[in-house]
């Protein structure tokens, strides 16, 4: 028993490193004013854009994924079936954003099987995938 509650502390220390590890990267890299401007542009323009396309999106702010991907979002449609939602709107439900009366974010499934790999494909197919580290 004591091997093994040292061994759940390891797990717990490690895990815990690597969390604050993420954490930071992600709060301190460092982006020219020139690339968040034009990074402000694009999501101002998404922002926009979203307006003029179908979008029933099931979280508020409604998700974006959806609009790059598939040029609208039937999330809000497809919650309560056995589609699901993109993983952006899953999380969000997650995150407290859920916007569909009568619906907790417990019940809330992801996309699955071939259209979770579709909407992945289309990715892949509008996005290039720069993975570089700066
Ligand atoms: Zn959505
Ligand atoms: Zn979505």
């Amino acid at each position: 028993m004591r091997h093994r509650s040292i061994f759940v502390i390891a797990v717990l220390v490690l895990g815990l490193g690597t969390l604050t590890t993420l954490s930071t990267t992600r709060a301190t890299q460092e982006v020219a004013p020139e690339v968040q401007e034009r990074l402000e542009h694009v999501r101002a323009d998404l922002d926009k854009v979203k307006e003029d396309l179908p979008y029933a999106c099931c979280i508020n702010p409604a998700c974006n994924f959806c609009a790059l991907v598939d040029g609208g979002c039937p999330c809000a449609t497809n919650i309560e079936t056995e589609i699901g939602v993109c993983g952006e709107c899953l999380l969000g439900w997650h995150a407290g954003l859920g916007h569909v009366p009568g619906v907790e974010a417990a019940d809330v499934k992801g996309l699955s099987g071939d259209m979770l790999v579709t909407m992945y494909e289309k990715l892949e197919k509008h996005f290039s995938g720069h993975t570089h580290e700066h």
